[in-house]
């Protein structure tokens, strides 16, 4: 049992961090440093930054995005092309393709892939309101941008079958992602790339 050497209130801003992706227990005690040493130029900054994102986040109800208003900021944009459909496994894939602006459409949030082993199914996915969303009209095209995963494989052939007979084209991501590769990983030139020269699904 290592000794303590902080208060509770730095050990939890320290439990807290650690949470964090990509920090361990050791860099979360390095930020964790790191803020208190900086407390009015960052730990205060960041504590009212993070109290009015926590007073204000909401998911978008019509794809699952999150945002700040519902619908979000891209459902509610008229000039984005509202025929086609981007089909992401979670947040962080719309925020990638976003970035590499490869289009201007809009999305729908998946929240995972399909892994039986894990216990995920379609009803723990937005899937019914994806089919509910193309059976209601207006959308010509379905990109299933899923990570090039088996999971992500997996629930894109799901998909496509459940879109079967609802008139749209299925199309997914070219080759050049890699496999086993998730979007969030891929520079954006490759994910540009991917999604200008889709597929027929
Ligand atoms: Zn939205």
């Amino acid at each position: 049992m290592p000794r303590t050497v902080t208060g509770p209130e730095i050990e939890r801003l320290i439990q807290l961090l650690a949470k964090l992706p990509g920090l361990g227990p050791r860099s979360a005690r390095r930020a964790a440093l790191h803020l208190v040493k900086k407390k009015e130029q960052l730990l205060e900054p960041l504590a009212a930054a993070m109290d009015v994102a926590a007073e204000t986040i909401v998911v978008c109800s019509t794809c699952g995005n999150i945002d700040t208003t519902d619908p979000c900021t891209i459902c509610a944009d008229p000039r984005r092309d509202q025929a086609t459909l981007v089909v992401v496994e979670d947040v962080a894939d719309l925020w990638a393709l976003e970035r590499a602006g490869a289009l201007s459409a809009r999305y729908h949030v998946l929240g995972g892939a399909l892994s039986p082993l894990d216990g995920v199914g379609p009803d723990d996915l937005s899937i019914g309101r994806l089919v509910a969303r193309v059976a209601a009209g207006g959308i010509a095209e379905v990109i299933l941008a899923v990570n090039a995963t088996v999971e992500g494989q997996t629930t894109a052939h799901f998909i496509t079958d459940r879109l079967a007979g609802l008139g749209v084209r299925v199309t997914r991501l070219a080759h050049g992602v890699p496999v086993g590769g998730e979007l969030d990983y891929l520079d954006e030139g490759t994910l540009f790339e991917a999604i200008r020269k889709r597929t027929p699904f």
